[in-house]
């Protein structure tokens, strides 16, 4: 009986700090972005995101409750490099006054023609230029060192907009950063030993540039740089032509884009599907529900350790 009370009376005490207003309500563009101020937030911060897990950014279309978001939002988190314009009309027409982070700001863009010069992408010129910043690869986060710098900026973002919390935010980005660290050493030391003909990847959106230049790889991808973006017959017959002369054994799929291409390239190229990537969003299917597992799951399909 006295124990039955003793219960009663810590759930009866527990239920205000359950109940109490987090102090900070983010809204991110994305679902890493998302996961990266968690990780900092911890449960001081409500975090949510306009494109969840599995879903594309590129093809975003935000409706009428995505702006009314807005109205109960402190921070906003967003990419920026022409990944997720849509959020500075959203801002416009939600008139948000709060505070607004590049989540970028601190890297090095990468020009959206690095993949591969000889590379047969025709993605930017079918029309659909007006969804990038055409200039520049927006898919920064997949060299661990800029998801770093992106850390760095949220967290500072954080303190700035709740300075009570400051100590906490960076109390938790030291430790998330740490985790980081080993995982950027681990990709490299990893990557580094794979044999030659592993080296080059075919994935059907070109959305690998800041992780090939960091992991030391090659990326060839029918598609361009969007998912929406659709490469000529010629294109496709010179990429094919080019795996072929290259010996590619294996090609992949990516969870959120078309992959008709992909599946054409290996019938004609005798290439098999190494598996799965991820690049622009986390999964909710276990294996990339995070950043730091998405990471490990792409490692372990290229390396060849994975189904
Ligand atoms: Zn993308």
């Amino acid at each position: 009986m006295m124990l039955r009370w003793l219960v009663a009376l810590l759930l009866a005490a527990s239920m205000p700090l359950a109940q109490a207003e987090p102090a900070l309500r983010v809204l991110t563009t994305f679902s890493i972005l998302q996961d990266f101020t968690m990780q900092i937030g911890g449960e001081r911060v409500a975090v949510s995101t306009l494109v969840g897990p599995d879903e594309d950014a590129h093809a975003f279309d935000p409706r009428a409750s995505d702006i009314r978001r807005l109205k109960n939002t402190d921070v906003v988190i967003l990419n920026g490099l022409g990944f997720d314009p849509w959020i500075a009309r959203m801002v416009a027409a939600a008139r948000y006054r709060g505070a607004v982070v590049s989540a970028s700001r601190d890297i090095t863009p990468l020009p959206a023609s690095h993949a591969d010069d000889e590379h047969p992408t025709a993605g930017h010129h079918d029309g659909h230029e007006h969804h990038h910043d055409a200039d520049v690869d927006p898919h920064a986060w997949l060299d661990v060192k800029n998801a770093m710098a992106y850390v760095r900026t949220i967290t500072a973002a954080l303190a700035a907009a709740d300075p009570a919390g400051a100590a906490h935010y960076q109390r938790n980005a030291l430790a998330y950063l740490a985790r980081l660290d080993a995982l950027d050493a681990k990709l490299k030391s990893t990557l580094a030993a794979l044999p030659a003909h592993q080296r080059t990847v075919v994935t059907p959106h070109n959305a690998f540039g800041y992780f090939a230049r960091a992991y030391g790889l090659r990326f060839l991808a029918p598609a361009g740089l969007s998912n929406e973006a659709t490469p000529s017959a010629g294109a496709v017959a010179a990429l094919i032509a080019q795996l072929r002369q290259l010996k590619v054994e294996r090609v992949f799929i990516e969870t959120i884009a078309d992959d008709r291409l992909i599946q054409r390239i290996r019938e004609e190229t005798g290439a098999r599907i190494g598996g799965a990537l991820h690049a622009d969003a986390l999964s909710t299917r276990g294996d990339a529900n995070s950043y730091t597992a998405l990471m490990e799951h792409n490692l372990q399909a290229i390396a060849g350790a994975a189904p």
